[in-house]
């Protein structure tokens, strides 16, 4: 059996029958439904929200901001989106960026290709028909020749494991899960666990209007200022006259510690004086552009520490008490090595009345009780918590599903020492499954946008290429995943990404193996290697025209 002729697709038929079953409405679901559409297939997209935008649906915490600049997390697949959307600030809020997201699917009538409400809860592949059978907890059973995974890299809000929550009498929340109504903290006494992203994110926002705050920190992070300001109409303008151009050079890009096309010079290349005005010019710039200050940042811990040092200054400037600061300032892993934070007011915020800052190093979480939480050394009563702990990254969600490759074998059990992939797309005795952005590809280390595209035109270029040559699955082979994964980790050895306690390393989930899964290399290598491979006839994979034996 093949994949069906593009004029013998029905899209929106009443069969349960799909070329491919397509997991997630986020940017990754909707690009990939929009691309079938375009070459005929019939799909069909799953998604646990009510609504189009992934993560961006869920992400609904007060100060929810992307840290990649609006003009540039944009779709470039088609250019009318862009030049009819118009972003109002540097960097987008989470509101707009939703808004965006549905701007797009009203465009191209994405909604009627999804199912929403809906968790995939099972997807088996079935070795006599090589279909995958695909179960909803609604019920649903589904059948696709492909099943595409674009189930997002943060999409699983993690919990820690505290005892007593139950008990709280308060109201609590995770930002990865926000309420959709809002939370009013007038008034509130409010602890907030938690300082990554979403953590530096909110604690202002949350701090303006609560009576009181306190943050419970137990690593800090380095957090640049994001300097966010109103778009001008002028500067929309030319960048919409700019746009694919720029595009078509970040998606060719080299990382910066790489030098890149923009001759960024490397730490000691640079006298002090010269590399001090550059880290003053980058942090006045502001944004994870500073991370691109020196070329060797990511890969020169003598290099990185200049870079941290500077920023444990700023720290220092910014915050008036000198043991909050401290406090503040972290030690224990190279700038960047975690991702690096963007910020509004993060640091100012220690220097308001009503926000105390609590090291849980010194004393960390014992309990979460009726009136607080209990640390080692103090119990603290609050009316409402916020948990920004972060998520199970990466594998999280697509290991939520009960995945079952060739012979039942499951995903879980084939990761249970950490995920190996060809490329980020493909699994070894899972054929016909493909993860967008999954890891192994350079994800969460890129703009998403940009990944997004390449591995949703590369899996449409796949399928074209097997349904002009009658075939009907594609599986990486195991030499090719096993190179990858060597590749994969040899460069990110090279650098100083494994020195940190990531989530870019698991390091944030008790028992997750400890594997770097984000690729290194950037994404125009990465791309030119994925670009390759398609042309030497997919080489790493086996392609067979197996007809289905029932
Ligand atoms: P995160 O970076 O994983 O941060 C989680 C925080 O919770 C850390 O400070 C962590 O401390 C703390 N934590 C976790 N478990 C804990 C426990 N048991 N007790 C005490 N503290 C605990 O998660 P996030 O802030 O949600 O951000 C995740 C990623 O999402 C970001 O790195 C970014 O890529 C993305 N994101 C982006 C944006 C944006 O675009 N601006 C906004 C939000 C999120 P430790 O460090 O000690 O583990």
């Amino acid at each position: 059996m093949t994949i069906d002729a593009p004029e013998a697709a029905t899209e929106g038929a009443q069969s349960a029958e799909y070329d491919a079953i397509i997991v997630g409405g986020g940017f990754a679901g909707m690009y990939m439904l929009h691309q079938m559409r375009q070459l005929g297939f019939t799909s069909h997209v799953i998604e646990a929200g009510s609504d189009v935008g992934g993560t961006w649906y869920w992400n609904r915490y007060p100060g929810a901001r992307c840290d990649i600049e609006s003009l540039s997390y944009q779709y470039s697949f088609d250019d009318s989106i862009q030049r009819e959307w118009n972003w109002s600030e540097r960097y987008a809020t989470q509101p707009e960026i939703l808004e965006y997201a549905r701007f797009v699917a009203d465009k191209l009538d994405l909604r009627s290709g999804m199912q929403f409400d809906t968790r995939v809860t099972a997807a088996h592949y079935d070795d006599a028909t090589n279909r995958w059978d695909v179960e909803t907890d609604q019920g649903d059973r589904y059948s696709g020749r492909f099943l595409i995974a674009g189930t997002g890299c943060l999409s699983v809000p993690r919990l820690p494991d505290y005892e007593g929550l139950d008990a709280f009498e308060g109201d609590w929340y995770h930002t990865g899960d926000w309420p959709h109504e809002g939370v009013d903290f007038t008034g509130k006494r409010v602890g907030v666990v938690g300082t990554g992203s979403s953590g530096i994110q909110s604690i202002p926002v949350i701090a303006e209007q609560a009576d009181s705050v306190t943050v419970f920190q137990r690593t800090p992070n380095f957090s640049i200022p994001a300097h966010n300001a109103p778009l001008t109409q002028e500067q929309r303008d030319e960048n919409k006259q700019v746009f694919q151009e720029m595009r078509r050079e970040m998606e060719t890009a080299a990382p910066a510690r790489a030098g890149g096309a923009m001759q960024i010079p490397k730490a000691f290349d640079l006298t002090d004086e010269e590399r001090q005005q550059r880290y003053e010019q980058l942090w006045d710039m502001g944004g994870v552009a500073f991370l691109t200050s020196c070329a060797d940042l990511l890969v020169n811990k003598q290099a990185n520490d200049t870079a941290a040092s500077f920023v444990r200054e700023k720290i220092h400037e910014l915050v008036t008490d000198p043991k909050v600061a401290e406090l503040l300032s972290p030690h224990d892993h190279p700038l960047g090595a975690k991702r690096i934070c963007v910020d509004t007011g993060y640091y100012d915020t220690f220097n308001q009345e009503n926000v105390s800052l609590v090291d849980l190093h010194a004393a960390p979480i014992e309990a979460i009780t009726a009136k607080g939480i209990r640390t080692a050394d103090a119990e603290y009563e609050f009316d409402a918590i916020v948990f920004a702990t972060g998520f199970d990254a990466m594998t999280g969600a697509l290991l939520a599903m009960d995945i079952r490759g060739r012979d039942g074998v499951s995903l879980n059990d084939v990761w249970a020492e950490g995920p190996r992939t060809y490329l980020g797309l493909q699994v070894v005795g899972f054929p016909n499954l493909f993860t967008i952005t999954g890891p192994g590809s350079p994800s969460v280390l890129s703009n998403m946008l940009i990944s997004i595209e390449q591995h949703v035109d590369w899996i449409s270029d796949c399928l074209e290429y097997m349904r002009e040559r009658d075939l009907g699955t594609i599986e990486a082979t195991p030499e090719a995943q096993d190179a990858w994964v060597q590749h994969v980790n040899d460069i990110g050895d090279a650098t100083l990404f494994p020195q940190a306690n990531s989530w870019y390393v698991g390091a944030n989930i008790p028992g997750k193996p400890r594997v770097f899964m984000p690729y290194v290399a950037g994404v125009g290598p990465y791309r030119q290697k994925c670009d390759e491979i398609a042309a030497a006839g997919y080489e790493g994979f086996e392609l067979a025209k197996e007809a289905a034996t029932v």
